[in-house]
């Protein structure tokens, strides 16, 4: 088999900023280690996120010109609206400003006190969104999505068994949705199968809990069902994303993921009373149900990504390119999750920095050393992330310490990924030098966006 080649050529380039080992020491210092404060100009490689990062295509970009700005029934919406529904078969679509608009309007309806959201793995917004309500989030992800260096093909799954477990203690009536996210970000960026997308939606039928998918990678999940599942080889991405949507009652989605958007994002449902009350709460907060808070400019350019991305080649080239990454790492006996995710290489810092305990935040000081190696950001998904504190304020860590390269789609090529090996490969080999990390300050909900840190020497 000959190498899998990027599927574009490049028409459009902006240049990439180098620094000194010195200069990012002083960087980190001043970001407080957190990567989310250092600015993007003295970033080489910027992994932090796979989110409204992507490069667009050039018909995306006539799009944009072509983009209808009227306030009410523009025509770059009944494009998008017409683009969404032939993808969900879902006819309610509703634009918002990205996904985590879309969860707050439909948690704000669903949620509240008392009221329970079960999933394989929420997303940290979807969460918040949940928690803000004052309702519950509890993701019951396999057994096999536990285990970050088992392979295992669908670790994304939701554990049916808990599921339906956990609807018989809390009560069908406490549980306005079940959500599963595909691919699974916070999981690893592990798929879902179709399987368990039926299974799931058998037990949410026979307790009449509705089933909403957090969407936002929805190809990249299908290519994966096309790859590994059985009966799915010769179908192809649209037809398996079909049936996917078709066993949901809505969706969420964030267009800055799989619909190759810089901003973006929308809530799809069949239910009509629902979606009357979304469209409400979308007037007050998002704009009128025909822009959501996006110009029209914007829809346009998500009507074509996400037919784009749907392609067979780019998702080649996209999962091989992550699976690429991931098996440079385990040869150099760096441990990652495995098999490798949809978007992004994940690390699991627990085993990399086995020398720094959970409550020092193992995952964040792998972030600042891959950052101060070579200019590498990425993020922590561990417990900074994801930690609370007992009533004694002792740290209640998360399941997993992990570190997420996440790769933007179509704006990296093969030579980036090697030197970000290479910068990785080497920290392994230094990584007793490396220090755990302290909170200086922090907020209540969404910490690691903002928290400043500082090394425990
Ligand atoms: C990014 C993301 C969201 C939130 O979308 P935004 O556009 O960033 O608000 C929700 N769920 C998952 C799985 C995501 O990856």
């Amino acid at each position: 088999m000959k190498t899998i080649i990027e599927p574009f050529r490049i028409k459009s380039v902006e240049p990439i900023y180098f620094t000194t080992r010195e200069q990012r020491k002083e960087i980190l210092g001043k970001a407080f280690y957190n990567p989310f404060r250092i600015h993007a100009s003295d970033v080489l490689i910027d992994l932090l996120t796979d989110s409204g990062t992507s490069a667009m295509s050039s018909s995306q970009w006539a799009g944009i010109m072509q983009g209808d700005e009227s306030y009410a029934g523009s025509t770059s919406f009944f494009r998008f609206e017409e683009s969404v529904k032939s993808i969900t078969g879902m006819p309610l679509v509703i634009p918002t400003h990205q996904g985590r608009a879309a969860e707050k309007i439909i948690f704000t309806i669903l949620g509240g006190k008392g009221k329970y959201f079960l999933s394989n793995t929420l997303f940290d917004t979807t969460r918040a969104n949940i928690e803000f309500s004052g309702g519950v989030g509890i993701d019951l992800i396999c057994e096999e999505g536990k285990h970050p260096s088992i392979p295992a093909p669908f670790k994304g799954n939701m554990d049916v068994g808990a599921l339906e477990r956990t609807i018989q203690s809390i009560g069908a009536d406490n549980i306005p949705l079940v959500m599963i996210t595909i691919t699974n970000n916070s999981g690893g960026g592990q798929p879902v199968s179709m399987q368990n997308i039926r299974d799931v939606r058998k037990i949410c039928s026979a307790y009449n809990i509705p089933l909403f998918i957090d969407a936002c990678r929805f190809a990249e999940n299908a290519y994966f069902i096309k790859l590994r599942e059985a009966g799915f080889a010769e179908m192809s991405v649209p037809e398996i994303a079909r049936e996917m949507f078709s066993y949901a009652d809505g969706c969420t989605m964030s267009a800055k993921k799989d619909a190759f958007g810089n901003i973006g994002g929308f809530l799809a449902m069949r239910d009509l009373s629902l979606a009357l009350q979304c469209r409400n709460l979308l007037i007050i907060t998002e704009g009128f149900t025909t822009y959501g808070g996006l110009a029209g400019r914007d829809l346009e350019a998500i009507a074509i990504g996400l037919q784009e991305v749907m392609d067979e080649h780019y998702l080649q080239y996209r999962i091989r390119s992550i699976e690429y990454l991931t098996n440079k790492l385990i040869t150099a006996g760096v441990p990652v999750m495995q098999p490798a995710g949809g978007h992004a290489v994940y690390i699991d810092a627990k085993e990399f920095l086995k020398h720094i305990p959970v409550d020092q935040y193992p995952g964040q000081a792998l972030v600042s050393a891959l950052y101060e190696a070579g200019g590498i950001r990425c993020v922590e998904i561990g417990s900074l992330m994801f930690g609370k504190y007992d009533d004694t304020g002792k740290l209640i860590p998360a399941q997993l310490e992990l570190v997420r390269l996440a790769i933007p789609r179509r704006v990296y090529t093969q030579s980036h990924i090697d030197y970000v090996s290479e910068v990785i490969i080497e920290v392994f080999g230094n990584r007793y030098g490396i220090n755990g990390m302290k909170i200086m300050e922090e907020t209540p909900l969404l910490r690691h966006f903002t928290a400043k840190l500082q090394p425990v020497y």
